[in-house]
């Protein structure tokens, strides 16, 4: 491991001046962190600690939604009365999440901007990495891609998010609050991470010395009907080889409006508009959601070892939206 810096802000002002140095990166619950130095995948100079900033705070927002601080930690949002009684797609992805003992470290901005785990990335003896080491190439294409996207790729990357509850916030048009070094903005989390195109090593929307420092919940017609359904390797500490966030506003038996959203495949976690498309104005039975899923596949383009996805994301999809419509 590389010798490292390491400071502990006590505000917020101190926090902003220190991450805008360069070589800085900040460190939450450390979960994901200290695995990349451990590795040599990250070399920063310093360790921004925010821990004493005290944003760990869950409230009610005056419109009816919920504010989550970055600090708080994975398994506090997940067992929070509001979170399970009107957000449980939330609540379900965050429990789908690696254990409990690393629930109770990772914290929301931590998870936000958790890095993926590709195995070519997260192996220093592996020369060819875009996202790494930009220009450098990509082990993957052509290499072993059972975990990697089907959707959202690029020829210089098709490394998958790997988080599960950015999943759930994408469903529920979560909202980032960040500040910065140029001020304070709101970003809609469904554009908070970006596709890799040419430049897979820019992984979201944050610059240099950018903090996270909550999230909004917004009060949604969709959250009380909303479902997280996981496929994975093992039952439990295993990231998602296919996941989905349903989300459906029903009027009567009809779907009025939907939200769709999916992980384990995808480069960033994936809404599918598409699929919220076809489903509104219809009766919610099986045959909608067969039809939807099939559409939010459409544009698939699996790799040479991972066309299992396609049919594996489609069947999860089905039975989030069938456990979302009260038919599963
Ligand atoms: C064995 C294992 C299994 C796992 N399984 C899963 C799984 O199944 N599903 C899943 O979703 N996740 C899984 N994870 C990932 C885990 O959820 C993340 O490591 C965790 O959420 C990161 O949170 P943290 O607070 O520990 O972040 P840290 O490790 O402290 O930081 C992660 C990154 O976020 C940045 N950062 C942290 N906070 C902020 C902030 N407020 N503003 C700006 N930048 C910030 C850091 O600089 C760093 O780059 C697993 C992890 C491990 C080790
Ligand atoms: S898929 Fe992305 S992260 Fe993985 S080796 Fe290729 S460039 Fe690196």
């Amino acid at each position: 491991m590389n010798p490292f810096g390491y400071v502990r802000p006590a505000d917020e002002a101190a926090a902003l001046d220190a991450g805008a140095e360069a070589g800085s990166e900040f460190i939450a619950g450390g979960t994901g962190v200290v695995d990349l130095l451990r590795l040599g995948v990250e070399k920063p100079a310093r360790l921004v600690d925010l821990n004493a900033l005290g944003w760990d705070k869950i409230e009610r927002t005056p419109e009816g939604g919920l504010y989550v601080g970055a600090l708080v930690k994975n398994s506090d949002l997940a067992w929070h009365p509001d979170v399970q009684r009107h957000y449980p797609v939330l609540s379900e992805a965050l429990l789908a999440g690696a254990s409990p003992q690393l629930r109770n470290m990772a914290s929301v901005g931590g998870n936000l901007l958790q890095r993926t785990r590709c195995a070519y990335f997260r192996d220093v003896g592996v020369t060819a990495c875009n996202k790494r080491t930009p220009g450098s190439g990509c082990a993957a294409m052509g290499g072993y891609v059972r975990m990697h996207a089907v959707l959202g790729g690029s020829e210089h990357c098709i490394a998958v998010h790997p988080s599960d509850m950015c999943v759930a916030l994408v469903a529920l048009d979560a909202v980032v609050h960040v500040r910065g070094p140029t001020g304070a903005r709101l970003v809609p989390v469904a554009d908070f991470h970006l596709v890799p195109g040419t430049h897979p090593e820019v992984e979201s929307v944050l610059a240099r010395g950018d903090i996270v420092v909550g999230i909004t919940l917004p009060p949604s017609p969709f959250a009380r009907r909303s479902a997280y359904v996981k496929a994975r390797d093992r039952a439990s500490y295993a990231f998602a080889l296919a996941s989905a966030a349903a989300a459906l506003h029903l009027e009567g038996t009809v779907v009025r409006d939907a939200r769709v959203a999916f992980g384990g495949i995808a480069t960033k976690p994936w809404r599918s508009k598409e699929a919220e498309y076809v489903m509104r104005g219809e009766p919610a039975t099986r045959a909608l959601f067969e039809r939807a899923a099939e559409v939010a596949l459409r544009e698939a383009r699996p790799h040479s070892g991972n066309e299992f996805k396609v049919a594996l994301a489609q069947r999860v999809l089905v039975r989030a939206l069938s456990r979302a419509g009260g038919i599963a």
